[in-house]
């Protein structure tokens, strides 16, 4: 599948906010947003940037949305579509459906040190889902459903870092016993901490 490979930092950098697509580089102090803000990416920096227009600004949340998940333009339209057609708000449903990949629940639980690297474990056969292998990334977990790496992706070290350094850090919507996740339910949007006005990006997809 085609996928955004240029430095990641940039697409940071272009949305002005960090989307935690680094690892521990994200944690650290080296992060270019820890060290500069968001100073969007180019040699001349902010210079001669004008006030941006209402359609600017939804296309900027969504492109934000995408970014963060690592989604593909058609594939975010589908979960648009998907969410528009539920009575609850769309906004909120977008982002249901966004946090129930699998490849985000590995990376929620503290299994990868970010969503791309738990989309490669995903990808490389090493994700469960109640005991059957899925190598899907855009898997949509169930609220019941019990998720754990196998033993052999749970032997590398920086999986093993990660999963004792954010053991106590899942979000409350999630359970976790030693390496392995349930999905309790399904989060609330004031639990998704993505920074991201998921209005504008409702209103983008219906003009
Ligand atoms: Fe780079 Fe991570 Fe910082 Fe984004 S959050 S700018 S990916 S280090």
């Amino acid at each position: 599948m085609a996928r955004y490979t240029d430095a990641k930092c940039r697409l940071c950098r272009r949305e002005g906010v960090k989307l935690f697509l680094k690892g521990e580089r994200c944690y650290s102090p080296k992060c270019p947003i820890e060290r500069k803000g968001g100073v969007p990416p180019g040699q001349h920096g902010p210079r001669g940037r004008r006030r941006m227009s209402e359609y600017g600004q939804q296309l900027r949340e969504k492109q934000k949305a995408k970014r963060l998940y690592g989604v593909l333009e058609r594939q975010f339209r589908r979960y648009i579509e998907k969410a528009a057609k539920n009575p609850q708000a769309t906004g909120e449903v977008l982002f249901q459906l966004l946090e129930s990949r699998l490849d985000n629940i590995v990376y929620r639980l503290g299994l990868a040190p970010s969503r791309s690297v738990a989309r490669q474990l995903v990808s490389h056969g090493h994700a469960y889902v109640n005991d059957k292998r899925v190598n899907i990334a855009s898997y949509q977990v169930k609220p019941g459903d019990i998720v754990r790496l196998g033993d052999k992706a749970m032997k590398v070290v920086a999986v093993e870092k990660n999963w004792a350094d954010r053991a106590k850090n899942a979000p409350k919507w999630l359970q976790r016993k030693g390496p392995v996740g349930k999905m309790v339910r399904l989060p609330e949007r004031e639990e998704i901490e993505s920074g991201i006005d998921d209005k504008l990006i409702v209103e983008y997809y219906s003009r």
